[in-house]
């Protein structure tokens, strides 16, 4: 059997959905997908943009959720072979973490855009400030996928500043205009268009824009951008979104628009206070509107233009099969549980009964050393490398050092937490960083850093590893054996790691929130209620379980079973595509 669908085209993966045995394609709503393959080509492709990629063996490294999402949007696009373009920015500046007494400050390095990508040409973009700005048109082909980066030596680090600073608003023009220009100078037309968030809409202003000069009225150029575009979301509540003034739109945004009804359409979109959040240019422009869970689709709270609810689709986030050891994968093939396509077989749930402990015991131990691998290379709080016993068990918390993951809920009790590291012989590592102008969560990270080494026993027991990244979150997934992952409940849109961590037989430890919560009840070691006695209560029963052959293969089946269709990237991806044919047949119902 082929263990994957490298030698299989686009039009094979849509076929494959079409004749699925199960009701998850929705025939009667979707239509047949096999139809799409006759508008996406490699001169219509589907166009992702997005301000942030976290690819780092593409050079370009990212912050968060975000951006892991749209590196691996982009892979599971080149293992099924479909015709994908990413548009994003290469930051010349990257930010990294170091500790100094326990307090994080950051250290800059600058990438090289040369290294990997070839220089295309240059589009510019204007504003009321300075001269244009010339922005160079980099290229990577990957498969049947591009990436295609704007850049210049001045466009500065991801995330740099506020929300709603102007510098944050030059960066986004320079994204969507500019990626509009240099997908159109490259002959690209886009089949269909994705916003990864909505600081990318610029985009479809670009495009709005370029209808109306075509000589399209306003009218048209909006329904017909509407038809092709889909706007993912992340955010939950409308508050959190950013917003600009009028005049910071007059300054760097209208220069870069030629139509005058497009700039007029614009103004009457600013609220009484003068101010404009970008996801309602992203309502108003797309067609379709998807949340990143279920949970996170129902409780989104938006409005369009008219104050109407607007109703968001549910694609739940997926990974892609870079998170799950090579040979996870090839377990999962060879016991036919994922299909060549990384779906779920439609009696995958069946053939999971034949996993072998021995064999999962091989395999997390082959984790584990790779694990060891990454660990001698990083750096703890002390500045040291990592050691950890080949018989203790591994705790794990690697989330973004955010309020509402609440990595602080570990140590409530340090003395619990001792005791119970000490009994099961196990060790705790925790990673991620707070954003460069988040103190209260720098404050956070001293504190615990702080307490933890004032602690006789957590001292050789807790390790915090230094700027958390892709490598360290790959490995902790393969490597550990318990990950834990306490948002506070409604806060947290989808999460995937704790997806890398069940995929690799690690036990999870969860609230009932994000994609987690996809499933009702939860199937993991649920902390709910009394949450902090939860957290300890679960660690212990882990401790015995992961100690215990028959209980570890049955709650990691039963993990799996639950998750592994959430988990697939792919399924991720014929989801969307199911939203862009209903999009396209205008076959979804959506409200504005
Ligand atoms: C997987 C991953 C993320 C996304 O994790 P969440 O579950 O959304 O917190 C973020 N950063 C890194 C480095 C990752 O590997």
């Amino acid at each position: 059997m082929p263990k994957n669908a490298e030698q299989r085209s686009f039009k094979d993966f849509l076929s494959h959905i079409d004749n699925q045995d199960d009701d998850t394609n929705g025939h009667d709503e979707n239509g047949h997908l096999s139809e799409l393959s006759e508008f996406i080509s490699d001169e219509h492709p589907i166009v992702y943009f997005s301000m942030e990629m976290y690819d780092q063996s593409n050079d370009i490294k990212g912050g968060g959720g975000l951006g892991v999402l749209a590196a691996d949007t982009r892979r599971v696009a080149e293992q099924l072979n479909a015709p994908f373009v990413i548009v994003t920015l290469f930051y010349p500046r990257e930010s990294h973490q170091t500790l100094r007494y326990f307090w994080q400050h950051e250290i800059h390095t600058s990438a090289d855009p040369l290294r990997l990508y070839k220089e295309l040409g240059c589009v510019s973009i204007r504003s009321m400030y300075d001269d244009d700005a010339e922005l160079t048109i980099l290229e990577r082909k990957l498969g049947s996928t591009r990436i295609i980066a704007v850049t210049e030596p001045n466009l500065g680090e991801l995330y740099q500043g506020g929300n709603s600073d102007d510098h944050r608003l030059y960066q986004e023009v320079a994204l969507g205009f500019g990626g509009y220009q240099a997908l159109k100078q490259q002959g690209i037309e886009a089949a269909f268009m994705q916003l990864n968030e909505s600081p990318t809409v610029f985009a479809a202003i670009a495009k709005l824009d370029d209808l109306c000069q075509q000589g399209l009225p306003l009218k048209e150029a909006i329904e017909q951008t509407r038809s092709s575009l889909l706007y993912t979301n992340h955010t939950l509540v409308a508050a959190a979104e950013s917003k600009f003034h009028r005049d910071q739109f007059r300054r760097r945004v209208m220069p870069n628009i030629e139509s005058e009804s497009v700039r007029d359409w614009l103004d009457s979109m600013f609220d009484a206070d003068g101010l404009l959040p970008l996801s309602l240019l992203a309502i108003e422009l797309s067609g379709a509107k998807s949340g990143v869970s279920k949970l996170h689709a129902r409780v989104s709270n938006f409005s369009d233009k008219d104050g109407n609810h607007v109703d968001f689709q549910a694609v739940t986030n997926g990974i892609s099969r870079k998170w799950i050891a090579d040979g996870v994968s090839d377990y999962y093939h060879d016991l036919g549980i994922l299909d060549e396509f990384d779906l779920p077989s439609d009696d995958y749930v069946d053939k999971l009964q034949r996993l072998e402990i021995n064999a999962i015991r091989e395999l997390k131990s082959q984790g584990r050393q790779e694990l060891n691998r990454v660990l001698e290379t990083r750096l703890d709080q002390t500045g040291q490398p990592i050691q950890i016993p080949d018989d203790a068990l591994i705790f794990d918390f690697k989330r973004r050092f955010v309020s509402y993951k609440r990595a602080g809920m570990v140590f409530s009790d340090p003395d619990r937490l001792a005791g119970i590291l000490e009994e099961e012989n196990a060790h705790f590592i925790l990673t991620g960083k707070p954003h460069a102008s988040d103190y209260p969560m720098k404050e956070e990270l001293h504190r615990i850093l702080t307490l933890v080494d004032e602690h006789p026993v957590l001292r050789s027991r807790v390790h915090y590893i230094q700027d958390y990244d892709e490598e360290v979150g790959r490995a902790l997934s393969i490597g550990a054996d318990c990950a834990i992952n306490i948002p506070e409940v409604g806060r947290e849109a989808c999460g995937t790691s704790w997806m890398k961590d069940i995929a690799n037989f690690k036990l999870l430890i969860s609230t009932p929130d994000g994609g987690v919560a996809d499933l009702d009840p939860i199937a993991c070691l649920e902390v709910s209620g009394d949450e902090e006695y939860e957290l300890y209560k679960r660690m212990v029963e882990a401790a015995e379980i992961l100690r215990n052959d028959d209980r570890y293969l049955a709650e990691t089946i039963r993990e799996i079973s639950g998750y592994l269709p959430i988990i697939s990237g792919s399924r991720m991806v014929k989801e969307y595509l199911g939203l862009i044919s209903r999009m396209r047949s205008n076959r979804l119902v959506s409200t504005s």
